[in-house]
């Protein structure tokens, strides 16, 4: 449903007595007209059209003697729909009685040269769409110069041209049938589904989120019981060789009335002789993945420190021979001018 500028927008008289409404069972569909004044200068401005409204009104009326302005609506470039006679009452535009009883009458407000505006198709399917609620049977759209005994140019090459390309057919678009309220409505509902959509989306995405934190949080706890488990094994080594043995302790007087070293109490369980305790490492299966710990083999490589040798060449400085006073070695007494 258009929104229509009533009559009073345009200034409209009042009609005189005129043909009244339509008759549903005849009408076959509306023909599409314009000025066809030969003028090629825009009428777009809401002034502009209700002056050039005003106008043919005086000129239907007055020299041609008809009740009204001859059209049922008007369409503007801007996509404005103006109330004429209305889109019930028949026209007197078609150029016979039959024609305007049988077909409604569109005014399109396109000069010469023009070409119908986006706007202006749209609207223009509109008001077809609500010509044919009120006259189911009037399905047609027709150019003017289609229909009128004679000929005519109207509308025009341009909006023939639109009619034939179906520019100005309902049902091309969705929209054209639905009411402002119907349009705000699926508005509204495209925007709750996008809104949704991106909670989704959101959501989806944090739910990914968790679940790599989760996986990472895991991945350190295998490494860091690894790790802890390589330390352990480490510390224990150390401790176990620094274990006295029991045949090294001559200078322990073993009183079998002391209990012994009650302090310590690991102590007793020495009998085994193996001196690396690393089979005491169990987790290692659970943990075969982890290729981080073959890595610590790397650090034996420090032994290439040795390189330090570098250092070695020092000794060439002439500070060594500390004692130069011996006349033995006369080198380094040129060398220290340095
Ligand atoms: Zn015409």
């Amino acid at each position: 449903m258009v929104d229509y500028l009533p009559r009073s927008a345009w200034g409209a008289r009042a009609p005189s007595s005129g043909p009244g409404r339509l008759l549903a069972s005849r009408v076959r569909g509306v023909a599409i007209h314009w000025p066809g004044t030969g003028s090629t200068r825009p009428i777009h401005t809401r002034t502009a059209v209700a002056s050039a409204l005003r106008g043919w009104q005086a000129f239907h009326m007055d020299d041609r003697g008809w009740s009204d302005i001859a059209y049922q609506v008007a369409v503007d470039q801007a996509g404005r729909a103006w109330t004429l006679r209305g889109l019930r009452t028949q026209s007197g535009a078609n150029g016979s009685l039959t024609l305007n009883q049988q077909y409604g009458a569109i005014l399109l407000v396109l000069v010469t040269g023009e070409q119908p505006t986006s706007a202006m198709k749209a609207t223009v399917r509109g008001v077809v769409a609500d010509f044919r609620r009120s006259f189911p049977g009037g399905t047609r759209i027709v150019p003017h110069s289609a229909i009128r005994p004679g000929g005519t140019d109207c509308p025009g090459p341009a909006a023939r041209a639109a009619i034939a390309r179906g520019d100005f057919t309902p049902n091309s678009s969705p929209e054209d049938d639905m009411t402002p309220a119907q349009m705000q409505e699926l508005k509204n509902f495209i925007e709750a589904r996008n809104k949704a959509y991106a909670l989704w989306v959101h959501k989806m995405l944090s739910r990914q989120l968790v679940q790599v934190a989760k996986a990472y949080t895991t991945d350190m706890k295998n490494f860091e019981r690894q790790t802890d488990a390589a330390d352990a094994a480490r510390a224990a080594a150390a401790v176990w060789a620094t274990q006295p043995r029991p045949g090294q302790e001559p200078s322990d007087p073993i009183d079998p009335n002391d209990p012994v070293d009650p302090v310590d109490p690991t102590e007793p369980p020495l009998p085994d002789e193996d001196p690396i305790p690393f089979p005491p490492l169990p987790e290692e299966p659970a943990t075969p993945e982890e290729p981080g710990t073959p890595e610590e083999p790397g650090t034996p490589e420090e032994p290439g420190i040795p390189e330090e040798p570098g250092a070695p060449e020092e000794p060439g400085t002439p500070e060594q021979p500390v004692d130069l006073e011996e006349p033995a070695n006369p080198e380094p007494t040129p060398q220290p001018e340095k």
